[in-house]
Parts: C-alpha cells; sequence; structure tokens
C-alpha cells in the first residue's frame, strides 16, 4: 500500500461538494488525517457521524492550522472571507484549492489574501447534483468526471502535480485552463442552462391560463427535466450569477439572437431552419453520450433506488 498522499486535508465547508471529496479520499486513501469545518455545530456534527472526515474543528482557522492541503468549498461569495480569516495559520509550502463553480472572481478575491509560499491553485470539479448539505455526498461523484485547474502559469509545478494527483485519486479527469476561459465555458454549459430552467419554472408558476395542477400532472413532457435543475440551491447559483456577470451576459446575448431566429422559424412556418437545428443538437447529445458524460438511460440516467447523483455540474 503507498502512503498517503497528503498528512493532513483540510475540508473548509462539508456540503455536497466537501463530504464527496472526504468520502473519495477516504475510498482511495489519499490523506492520513482529514479535518474538517462548516459555519454550522449540526452540520460538523452530522459530518463526523457520517464519518467523511476524522475530526471537525470549531473555526476554519483551527482546520485549516497544519494542513498541507486545504480545500475550500463554500460558496463562491464566502471564499474572500474565508481565506482572510484562516490566511495566518496556513503553512508555508501548502496548498490553498477551491471548487467554486466560478475561477475569474475567485482569483480576484482570494489571490491578495494568499501567504507568501503557500500556492494557490483554483479549482472546479465538474460533477454535482441538485443536493445540498452533508448528506448528499457520494464517493463516486468524481468518478470520470472533468476537474478544471486554473493555476498561475508562473506557479510551482510540483504542487499542481500533487493536486493533479490528488483529484485522479478521486476519481477525476484533470485539465488546465485559464479562468477566465473557464468561466466562458461554463457560462454556456452550466450558467445560461440554470438560468433558462430557473426562468422556465418560474414562468410556468406564473401562468394563469393553465393551473399549477396541470403543470405537475403533465410534467413529464419536459418540464420535469428542468425542474430539476431549478432545485440547485439558491445561495451556490445566486454568487454564480454575481460573480460571473460577463460571461454569462455575452452567452445570454448568443441565446437570446438565437432564441429569435426560431421564435421567426416557427412564425413563418420554416419547418427545415427548425428540422436542421433539432438535427444538430440531437448529434451533440449523441457526443456526449458518447464521451462518457452520460448515459443513454432515459430520465438523465437516473438509476432507480440510487441517490439522485446525477451529474447536474457537469452539465454544471
Ligand atoms: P452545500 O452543500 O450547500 O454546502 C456548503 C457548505 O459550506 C456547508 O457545509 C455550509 O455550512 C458551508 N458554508 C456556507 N457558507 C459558509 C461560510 N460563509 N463560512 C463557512 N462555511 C460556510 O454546497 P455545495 O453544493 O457543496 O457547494 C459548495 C461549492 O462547490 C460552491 O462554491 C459551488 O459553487 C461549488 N460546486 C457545487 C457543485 C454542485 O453541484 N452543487 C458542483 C461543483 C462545484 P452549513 O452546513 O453549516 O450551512
Amino acid at each position: 500500500m503507498t502512503a498517503p498522499l497528503f498528512d493532513r486535508v483540510a475540508l473548509i465547508g462539508l456540503g455536497l461538494l466537501g463530504s464527496s471529496i472526504g468520502h473519495a479520499a477516504k475510498r482511495a486513501g489519499l490523506a492520513s488525517h482529514i479535518a474538517g469545518y462548516a459555519r454550522s455545530e449540526a452540520t460538523r456534527a452530522r459530518a463526523l457521524e457520517i464519518g467523511f472526515v476524522d475530526s471537525v474543528a470549531d473555526s476554519a482557522s483551527e482546520a485549516a492550522q497544519g494542513a498541507d492541503l486545504v480545500i475550500l468549498c463554500t460558496p463562491v461569495g464566502s471564499l474572500g472571507p474565508v481565506v482572510q480569516e484562516i490566511e495566518a495559520v496556513l503553512k508555508p509550502g501548502a496548498i490553498l484549492t477551491d471548487v467554486g463553480s466560478v475561477k475569474t472572481a475567485v482569483v480576484r478575491d482570494v489571490g491578495p489574501y494568499v501567504p507568501e509560499g503557500v500556492h494557490f491553485i483554483p479549482g472546479h470539479p465538474i460533477a454535482g447534483t441538485e443536493q445540498s448539505g452533508p448528506d448528499a455526498g457520494f464517493a463516486e461523484l468524481f468518478d470520470g468526471r472533468w476537474c478544471i485547474l486554473t493555476p498561475d502559469p508562473g506557479g510551482n509545478r510540483d504542487a499542481l502535480a500533487k493536486l493533479t494527483a490528488f483529484w485522479e485519486g478521486c476519481g477525476s479527469r484533470v485539465d488546465v485552463m485559464t479562468p477566465q476561459h473557464h468561466d466562458l465555458v461554463l457560462a454556456i454549459t452550466s450558467h445560461v442552462p440554470h438560468l433558462i430552467a430557473y426562468n422556465i419554472v418560474g414562468t410556468a408558476t406564473d401562468l394563469e391560463s393553465v393551473t399549477q395542477s396541470e403543470v405537475t400532472k403533465y410534467s413529464a413532457s419536459g418540464f420535469r427535466d428542468f425542474t430539476r435543475i431549478a432545485a440547485s440551491d439558491p445561495t451556490m447559483w445566486r454568487d454564480v450569477f454575481l460573480n460571473n456577470r460577463e460571461a454569462v451576459l455575452e452567452m445570454l446575448g448568443r441565446f437570446n439572437e438565437d432564441l429569435s431566429a426560431l421564435q421567426r422559424a416557427i412564425r413563418w412556418g420554416d419547418g427545415d431552419a427548425l428540422f436542421n437545428l433539432f438535427s444538430r443538437t440531437r448529434d451533440i447529445r449523441r457526443s456526449i453520450v458518447e464521451a462518457g458524460q452520460e448515459t443513454e438511460a432515459p430520465n438523465f440516467g437516473r438509476e432507480p433506488g440510487r441517490k439522485e447523483g446525477v451529474p447536474s455540474d457537469g452539465d454544471q
């Protein structure tokens, strides 16, 4: 048996992402000790009870003290203040990373508080579900999913190699890109789709000519799949839109133009335009299945009897 990659890993935030990392790191024996911190006593107690951490601390600083890998798993808007709180205890040579769904704003907010000698490597595992909290996590969440790292090009290569090995140990494949490119890619693959889901579910709720009970009753005709995405955590998604404003607005501009073209095709009875688009989109779906990021099974690959572990940050 090989030695663990890290002596002490600190997880700040013990919800879906923090707990899944804890489970996955334990499955692969990646850390000698996993320390955890969350805001509420209830979450900390539950994390210890489930057992995806070895200890919990009363403060983020106490958890991060002496850690050689600190992983921030709290909402994007909280990352700056959290790092401000722990900066004094970060060990020289330690790796500091995060799992936030936005990267440029995280570099902006966290960067100024990273002490000399600490290696800050922002990250984003493209894996998640619409569930939150310590009970939502599971060891397989990252299996076969991409994890994007956005290191400083002049940063320490050994630290990057070690963090890459950690994510591979958790089951992920790792890609490296700039924070700006990450935010553009995720705006179209994750953030705008979530906005569309939030919007369509909101619109259906406000309709006067179709009753709410009819919306619920006939939801299997497509609406239901939007409601799963629109059930995602409100705090997390508020922070995503507040912190990836430019990229989301740029992609929304493109989306609105294309939607107008579709509207025109419907108005003028242009069946060829509709058919051609729908054929192209079907091919995209096939290529996602072929890339192993989705199954052919209906229902978004949901397995009966299993926790709703559907990758939604992968579409996220
Ligand atoms: P979650 O299940 O709601 O868990 C959030 C955790 O952070 C909770 O333990 C919470 O503590 C703690 N927390 C919240 N605000 C805090 C603060 N100000 N200080 C300290 N702790 C705080 O959320 P999640 O889904 O794991 O998301 C965490 C991060 O992962 C976010 O940055 C998100 O963008 C990113 N992400 C999410 C997904 C996804 O699909 N959900 C996928 C990829 C990346 P309490 O339990 O005590 O409230």
